[in-house]
């Protein structure tokens, strides 16, 4: 039985959602509130222990059945760029006997999936909503929220992102996100697959692709810019395009002749961050990239997210107590990401430096093996 009979989650996303199922399952009833009323973003992959943990959710199966799957895919491949060879086969991801195949996913369309879960296993789900306050007291924390309606949980967990706000008030010297040095650029482009998937390189910068079966290209594509500080449209507008000017393969010509004026392209820089531990303090826990933001060099941040997620739902079904539910939860967490956002922190800092792709797959291949331990 859980140690603790109710819970309000402050963001519905990747962390929020599936924390949402793992404590339903748990037998917590689940209050979640997310700003956005409709999911945004690119493609997300999940791969290793994180596809375990969306099998531990009971999603994987309708996941992959709206994503791609990652086994045999060359996705992950460096190429030639003026003749699209595989000049490096990438890192290898680990595997293990009984190890799902990672896959790939539109991220509102696996949001759609989680939160449809969630709700089937009785969570409250709210959007456009967020809460005005909270008190965090000895027998439950009492929140306002921003619809009028006011409620007490016995766990309030914030999973509202990098620029959780939630961090900043209850951890006030908590450490601010901060930028890598690079900004990334990536665009979804309608229209048929294309071959040689894989990563590019030029002078410019570094571009990967791979299809999704919505018919969409995922383009995901990284700069070093060293100010840090907003980038206007026409400037990501410029650098993208300058990016596939600057490379001849055949599939980086084909993606080129994709790209107009009305393409929607997303710029973002990479900020990073790891919260000390612990990550709670009262009855209050913090998760997800509101804990632990990192760049998207491993492809590991929402797969972090995930893991978080299922190890709390585990941490409060085993624990007496709370607060023995929370110790466990960090002894569990704490290492294993910082791992991850200091890796990938590392992968920046070698495109930034020029080193040789060898170096990056040599990292990754390290980081990997520890990372497909069992979470
Ligand atoms: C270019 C790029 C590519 C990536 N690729 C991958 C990948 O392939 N695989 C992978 O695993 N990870 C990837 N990541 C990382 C991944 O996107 C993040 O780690 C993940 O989104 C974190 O999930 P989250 O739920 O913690 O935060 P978010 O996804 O940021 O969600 C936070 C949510 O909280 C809501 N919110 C914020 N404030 C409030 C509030 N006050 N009240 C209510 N709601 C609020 C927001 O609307 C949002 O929905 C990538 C990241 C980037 C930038």
């Amino acid at each position: 039985m859980a140690c603790i009979s109710t819970a309000l989650i402050v963001g519905g996303s990747i962390a929020g959602m599936n924390a949402a199922i793992a404590l339903a399952k748990a037998g917590v009833k689940v209050d979640v509130v997310e700003l956005a009323h409709v999911p945004l973003g690119a493609s997300l992959a999940f791969s290793g222990r994180a596809a375990m943990a969306l099998v531990e959710l009971g999603i994987f199966d309708e996941v992959y059945a709206t994503g791609r799957p990652a086994l045999g895919s060359t996705a992950a491949s460096f190429r030639n760029s003026t003749t699209g060879e595989i000049t490096n086969p990438g890192p290898q991801r680990p595997t293990w006997p009984g190890a799902v195949d990672g896959v790939g996913v539109y991220r509102p369309a696996f949001l759609d999936v989680v939160q449809r879960e969630a709700e089937r296993l009785g969570v409250r789900v709210r959007k456009g909503v967020s809460y005005e306050s909270f008190e965090d007291g000895a027998d439950g924390v009492d929140v306002t929220f921003t619809d009028g309606e006011t409620g007490r949980y016995d766990l309030f967990v914030a999973a509202d992102g990098i620029n959780s706000k939630t961090r900043d008030l209850i951890f006030p010297d908590a450490p601010k996100p901060q930028y890598s040095g690079q900004l990334s650029i990536r665009w979804m482009a309608p229209g048929p697959q294309v071959q040689d998937e894989g990563w590019y390189m030029s002078e410019v910068g570094k571009l990967g692709f791979y299809y999704l079966p919505q018919g969409l290209v995922y383009i995901p594509a990284v700069f070093n810019v060293p100010e840090a500080g907003r980038v206007s449209d026409a400037k990501v507008r410029s650098l993208f395009t300058a990016l596939l000017d600057s490379m001849s393969a055949p599939a980086m010509k084909e993606l080129r002749s994709r790209l107009d004026e009305t393409s929607e392209l997303i710029g973002r820089p990479f900020d990073w961050l790891l919260l000390q531990n612990p990550w709670h303090k009262g009855r209050t826990l913090v998760i997800g990239d509101a804990a632990h933001a990192t760049s998207a060099h491993m492809g590991m941040g929402g797969g972090m997210a995930v893991e978080d997620a299922v190890v709390l739902g585990q941490c409060i079904a085993a624990a007496e107590t709370l607060p023995e539910a929370l110790d466990m939860f960090m002894t569990r967490r704490f290492e294993r990401v910082k791992l991850v956002v200091e890796t990938s922190v590392r992968l920046g800092q070698l495109e930034q430096e020029n080193a040789p792709p060898s170096e990056n797959v040599a990292l990754l291949t390290k980081a990997f093996a520890t990372i497909g331990e069992p979470y």
